[in-house]
């Protein structure tokens, strides 16, 4: 299996190899400012699964804490990977939304609840 997927305007472009390790929605309130929307869905994988395709010099890194990096696209400002490069050095997660092959499995874990909408009803 492998999943590929692209930010909102195209120029980055990138394939996951294999499965995802696994997945969560996160409702933490800097994933909300991110993501313009109720939070971040991302499925995990080792760093050594991602492969970037074409356009990896549009991804622009943001550094939310110290050793956390978001990625997104600098030209179309999709929200493409998140990664703890102190904690977890060999792992990222990438955003879910950006996936163009269909994610077949239901996302259950969620995370940081107590930071979770009002507005979202199925939140
Ligand atoms: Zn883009
Ligand atoms: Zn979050």
């Amino acid at each position: 299996m492998s999943y590929a997927g692209s930010c909102l305007c195209g120029a980055i472009c990138y394939q996951v190899k294999g499965e995802f390790v696994s997945s969560s929605h996160c409702h933490c309130t800097m994933c909300q400012k991110q993501h313009g929307a109720a939070g971040g869905s991302y499925g995990n994988v080792s760093l050594r699964q991602l492969e970037w395709v074409r356009g990896q010099e549009w991804l622009s890194l943001y550094e939310s804490t110290t050793g956390v990096f978001r990625g997104f696209c600098s030209q179309c400002g999709s929200s493409l990977t998140w990664s703890n490069t102190a904690e977890t050095p060999d792992r990222i997660a990438i955003s879910l939304g950006t996936l163009d092959t269909p994610f077949k499995q239901i996302v259950t874990k969620h995370i940081f609840t107590d930071t979770r909408v009002s507005w979202k009803n199925d939140a």
